[in-house]
Parts: C-alpha cells; sequence; structure tokens
C-alpha cells in the first residue's frame, strides 16, 4: 500500500511540512479573519487530522489570533502557515497555496459566503456554505 505524503513550504522555505495520508477536506473560507490574516481574497485550507502533519526545518510562530484560536507563520518571512481552533478539535488547517504541488489538491466546497467579497466571482459549481463547515 502507497502511503500517500505532501509536502510544502513557506515563502523562505525556512518553515516546511509533510502530511501524511489524505486531507479530510480542503475548503476556500471567505470570512474577513481568514482574509485578513492572509492579506488576501480568500484563503484555501487543507484540513487535516493534526497528528498527520509534522513541522520540518524552522518552527512556525504562533499567533492566538481569537480566544480558541491559534494561527502560525514564519517567523523569517511571515507566510501564513496554519490555522488551528477549538471548534475543530485535533485537526490543523494547512494552506493550499504553501504545499509543493497545490494543484493536486481538490477543494469541496466554499464556506463563510456570506463574507465573500463582491469582486470575488467563482464559477467551480461547488457547495457554498454560509458560514460554519461543520
Ligand atoms: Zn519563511
Ligand atoms: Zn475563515
Amino acid at each position: 500500500m502507497t502511503r500517500i505524503e505532501r509536502t510544502g513550504h513557506c515563502l523562505c522555505g525556512a518553515v516546511r511540512f509533510t502530511a501524511r495520508g489524505e486531507p479530510k477536506w480542503v475548503a476556500h473560507c471567505h470570512c474577513e479573519s481568514c482574509r485578513r490574516a492572509t492579506s488576501a481574497g480568500f484563503a484555501t485550507y487543507v484540513g487535516y487530522r493534526a497528528d498527520a502533519v509534522a513541522w520540518t526545518g524552522e518552527a512556525p510562530r504562533q499567533y492566538h489570533s481569537s480566544p480558541g484560536v491559534t494561527r502560525s507563520f514564519c517567523g523569517n518571512c511571515g507566510s501564513p502557515m496554519s490555522f488551528a481552533g477549538d471548534r475543530w478539535p485535533g485537526e490543523i488547517h494547512l494552506f493550499a497555496a504553501s504545499f509543493d504541488a497545490p494543484g493536486a489538491l481538490k477543494p469541496d466546497a466554499h464556506v463563510y459566503v456570506e463574507e465573500q467579497l463582491p469582486w470575488v466571482r467563482l464559477d467551480d459549481g461547488l457547495p457554498r456554505i454560509e458560514k460554519n463547515p461543520q
């Protein structure tokens, strides 16, 4: 049996990760917090069991963006690296864009679309969820 393993890294390459197995889900988040955390129109997350992801290279720095929410980033280049929240126990959410092969990931849905920016136009036919994906 072949074990799937995906790798990724921040912009400068100091922070690296390896994710084992298939992700639990892949979703585009349109909420304001994720837009601010990434300075982007929306953020595409890849959800894994926390124990399936190993940091290699430098450990990312952590920041609590709201109670129960931990975001991490590269202390050198500032690339956002992960999200973990009490509402998703045992999970870590990586960013699709930091994978070495982001094109191989298949998004499942859009979440928090009630906060989607009016100039973001997406016609991918994926499910659109108003708020929380769960
Ligand atoms: Zn970096
Ligand atoms: Zn969000």
